[in-house]
């Protein structure tokens, strides 16, 4: 077995045991592989080893795996910051986006979705933590902008995403997916047809599985430390 192989099944590992904490089916979350800054060879082997989904951050490096990998039938997920002018190229390029935190961006990737494709597939990036810095929306403005996003067409509003800031306690860590969790379940309450939560990631999964995680997005445990952000 490859380090990577070896490394994905730990991290199914983990997965399921957390499930299966919580009292809920290891199939019912999905694990997106977080290949920002890693070669196309290593998504390869990943690939090799069983894994189809994959996220990246830098569009430019995106595009040139997306197109060395076009034959491998892969499902690509654009999970970084996202400009007004690098819409098109996401809306293009990807199957899903996790990062949309305003209706300009939303309206834009609708424009720009080619009707040759399927819907994109959306989730709103919350802040859950409330930095002043941080990308996402914020709680209070979820309602309003999932309503507006779930209108527009090509688009299909799955869920919500979020990335809390690092803690290494693990109730803290709990707290803000709960937050992220309690938004969703309202939403989905006033008939909002969203089935995906998009936290959780190397050192936080545990408890973002425990608070109902359907999607962990997994750099590190799988590729390696990387050696920029
Ligand atoms: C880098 C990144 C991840 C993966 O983080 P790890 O700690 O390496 O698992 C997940 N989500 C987003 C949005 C990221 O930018």
């Amino acid at each position: 077995m490859t380090t990577i192989s070896a490394n994905l099944q730990a991290v199914l590992a983990r997965i399921h045991a957390a499930a299966r904490k919580s009292g809920r089916q290891p199939g019912d979350i999905s694990l997106l592989a977080v290949s920002k800054t890693w070669p196309a060879s290593a998504v390869r082997e990943a690939v090799v080893a069983g894994q189809r989904a994959f996220g990246e951050n830098y569009l430019q490096e995106a595009m040139e795996k997306v197109a060395e990998l076009a034959s491998m039938g892969l499902e690509w997920h654009f999970i970084g910051p996202l400009q007004s002018n690098k819409t098109r190229l996401v809306a293009e390029t990807f199957d899903w986006v996790h990062s949309v935190d305003r209706l300009k961006i939303a309206e834009r990737l609708a424009e720009q979705r080619p009707d040759s494709l399927p819907p994109l597939q959306v989730c709103v990036q919350v802040n859950v933590s409330g930095e002043e810095t941080k990308s996402g929306v914020a709680l209070a403005d979820v309602p309003a902008l999932t309503r507006q996003i779930a209108l527009l067409p090509r688009l299909q509003l799955r869920g919500l995403m979020a990335i809390p800031a690092p803690t290494e306690d693990a109730g803290l860590q709990r707290q803000a997916f709960r937050r992220l969790r309690e938004v969703f379940a309202g939403l989905k309450e006033e008939g909002l047809p969203i089935d995906t939560l998009s936290m959780g990631m190397t050192h936080d999964l545990e408890a973002a599985i425990a608070e109902g995680s359907t999607l962990v997005r997994v750099g590190t445990a799988i590729f390696g430390e990387r050696s920029r952000a």
